[in-house]
């Protein structure tokens, strides 16, 4: 089964991918963890990637495309039962060529669509409040979901930090490109009668098991 996680940013994408992909076996692919990976390890991906991200803009299609296939066909063994795309597709010219490119290339398809709604003023306290690991890319919440330890991963033990485009001006600049770019890509999901919501304003387990329901059927 592959899967398509879509949401503005903080939604809850990255923490809902990990908990599918450990009930279902499912390969989690984010493509900003890709890029800040990249840019860890100094491959040309994240050097050429990191100026847009640290300003909030999309990197441009032409090279996201191309570390997306290039991760996906390296790492086909991990995805033989399928896959979870998190933070791809972001506009309708990335969603065109996931559909006529990349999908035909792989000779697989998409299942599901599911748009993960969370009401706009809430996403800047999420962002804010956000710390990722830096080893596994797991996210927790100060507030809402926090460590059992103070800046350790409880899933790894990694060094929990704040992202470089979590300041204030980077936050406004990604929820405008969200509204912008990638908003009109749940109208276009719907048009195909492929999309599925999911009230994202709810707890994580909550939402969870509404993805798990929303994927029986
Ligand atoms: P995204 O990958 O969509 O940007 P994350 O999964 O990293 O979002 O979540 C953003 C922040 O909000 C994180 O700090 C996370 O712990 C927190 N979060 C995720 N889901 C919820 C929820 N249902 N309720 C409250 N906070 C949440
Ligand atoms: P994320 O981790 O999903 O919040 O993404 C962080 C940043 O990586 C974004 O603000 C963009 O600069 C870049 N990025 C991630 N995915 C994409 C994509 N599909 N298209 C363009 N840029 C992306």
């Amino acid at each position: 089964m592959n899967i398509i996680l879509m949401g503005p940013p903080g939604a809850g994408k990255g923490t809902q991918a990990k908990k599918i992909s450990e009930e279902l076996g499912l390969a989690h692919v984010s493509t900003g963890d890709l890029f800040r990976n990249a840019l860890r390890s100094m491959n040309e991906f994240g050097v050429k990637a990191n100026a847009y991200m640290e300003k909030g803009e999309l990197v441009p299609d032409s090279l996201t495309n191309e570390m997306l296939l290039d991760h996906l066909e390296k790492n086909k063994d991990a995805m033989a039962a399928g896959f979870i795309l998190d933070g791809y597709p972001r506009n309708v010219d990335q969603a065109e060529h996931l559909a006529n490119v990349i999908l035909p290339k792989l000779g697989t398809k998409i299942d599901a669509v599911l748009n993960i709604a969370v009401p706009s003023q809430k996403l800047i306290t999420r962002l804010s409040g956000r710390r990722t690991c830096r080893d596994c890319g797991t996210s927790f919440h100060v507030e809402f979901n926090p460590p059992k330890v103070e800046g350790v991963c409880d899933n790894c033990g990694g060094e929990l930090y704040q992202r470089a485009d979590e300041n204030e001006t980077a936050v406004a600049k990604r929820l405008d490109t969200y509204d912008q770019a990638t908003r009109p890509l749940i109208e276009y999901y719907a048009n195909k009668g492929e999309l599925t919501e999911i009230n994202g304003d709810q707890s994580m387990d909550k939402v969870f098991a509404d993805i798990k329901e929303s994927l029986k059927g």
